[in-house]
């Protein structure tokens, strides 16, 4: 069993660490968009995004050649390094890269792709997604917000809840209900949705960390013209999920993000002294580190999996579940270990003069809550693989 990167993939490697080095001020020693969303850092964020699209890494996965001829083990890659370094994406969570393009690519008229697909490509027009509703979450196909045909335009009637960045992004990707009467999965259309459309309200929602970082999205009476339908009427459904396989690279850049809060950990465990006595000494202290590592290694083994699986060209569900639900599982286990080594210390927010490790544990512990309900619940991850992994019935 050979798990090596071929020489071209430890280049490229090298080649993203470089970059991170030379370009991104403080060589990526930034704080995740989860823990942070002052209008610095999103600056920050766009003004990184647009070098990562100048580079041509923005698209990588994208079908054909929008993906530049990188392979999918180059994304897995580069996805490891930006985490690791915690390169700032903008608004990575609404989908501009991962999932819009690609399905633009795919469904997208020529009008459409030629009024949208430059600026996603240079990292300029960034979207967020509006899917979830109060009602809708895990049971995403019983979305009721309507978009009714109405001349030369759809008009849009509804709420959507916990849409990242949607007070940041110029775009909406949106599904919304264009046939009440069929089966409920085959009622949904996908559209493109500018989001200063007169009708369009965003309410701020706050999380445990102190950051806004999603929102509620009101519609009332928003006309959005025909052309920006998005494939065919009627199948957003089965778009939206073609458009979700591409979002599950990211599961190694969770467990990238948890790698570096052990390395940071164990150096703040050997210079540390409580009571005199180093903190590395400390036998419970070592043992939960090295239960982390454990943690971190079994995951990295599993994204590496399904990125293999991946590039033999099929569509490992159960793996992606598999994937999804241990490394975010993961951030969550590094900041409460963080915080467990911390002590009183680590309550001190980010500012704080006796904060340590830049208050980015207290942060991480607060906002990672939410990363095994985003995207899918762990609990969903678990239906998925005991019904496609197990072959059990279906709940
Ligand atoms: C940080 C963050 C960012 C997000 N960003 C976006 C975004 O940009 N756009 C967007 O559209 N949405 C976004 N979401 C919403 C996210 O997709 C939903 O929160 C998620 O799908 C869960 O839906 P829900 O919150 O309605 O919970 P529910 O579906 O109501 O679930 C409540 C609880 O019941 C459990 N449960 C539900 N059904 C089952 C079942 N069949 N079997 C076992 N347990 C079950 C769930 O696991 C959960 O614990 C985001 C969420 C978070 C936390």
């Amino acid at each position: 069993m050979d798990f090596g990167f071929t020489p071209q993939e430890v280049a490229f490697r090298q080649e993203v660490r470089s970059f991170v080095a030379r370009e991104l001020h403080g060589g990526g020693e930034y704080l995740l968009d989860l823990e942070d969303e002052t209008d610095a850092s999103w600056r920050l964020a766009v003004e990184t995004t647009k070098k990562l699209g100048e580079r041509g890494w923005l698209t990588m996965g994208w079908p054909g050649e929008w993906g530049k001829g990188y392979t999918l083990t180059q994304k897995l890659v580069f996805e490891e390094e930006i985490a690791y370094h915690r390169v700032p994406i903008a608004n990575r969570g609404g989908g501009s890269w991962d999932w819009v393009g690609p399905a633009l690519v795919l469904y997208g008229t020529e009008v459409q792709r030629r009024e949208l697909l430059p600026g996603i490509v240079r990292g300029e027009t960034v979207f967020c997604t509006l899917y979830s509703e109060p009602n809708a979450g895990s049971d995403l196909a019983s979305m009721t917000t309507a978009a009714v045909a109405d001349g030369d335009d759809y008009v849009v009637n509804g709420q959507k809840i916990w849409t990242s960045g949607a007070h940041r992004s110029g775009w909406g990707w949106l599904a919304a209900r264009t046939d009440f009467t069929a089966p409920k999965h085959k009622g949904i259309s996908n559209f493109l949705v500018p989001m200063d459309a007169p009708g369009i309200r965003i309410r701020p929602l706050v999380n445990m960390a102190d950051v806004h970082h999603f929102n509620e999205v009101f519609f009332e009476n928003v006309r959005i013209p025909k052309r920006y339908l998005v494939g065919e009427l009627n199948r957003g459904w089965y778009q939206t999920a073609v458009a979700l396989d591409y979002e599950r690279s990211t599961g190694i850049g969770y467990v990238a993000s948890a790698r570096r809060t052990l390395e940071e950990l164990v150096d703040y465990a050997r210079t540390t002294k409580v009571n005199g006595r180093a903190l590395s000494q400390e036998p419970t202290v070592r043992a939960r580190l090295a239960d982390l590592a454990l943690s971190i290694e079994t995951g990295r083994m599993l994204a590496y999996r399904l990125n293999w699986l991946q590039s033999k060209g099929t569509q490992p569900n159960a793996e992606a579940s598999m994937v999804k639900a241990t490394s975010t599982e993961l951030l969550q286990k590094a900041a409460a270990i963080g915080m467990q080594l911390l002590g009183l210390h680590g309550q001190l927010r980010p500012g704080s003069k006796a904060a340590r490790l830049g208050g980015h544990i207290v942060q991480s512990h607060l906002a990672y809550v939410s990363m095994t309900i985003a995207a899918g619940t762990s609990e969903i991850q678990r239906n998925i693989i005991a019904q496609r992994g197990l072959g059990l019935p279906r709940a």
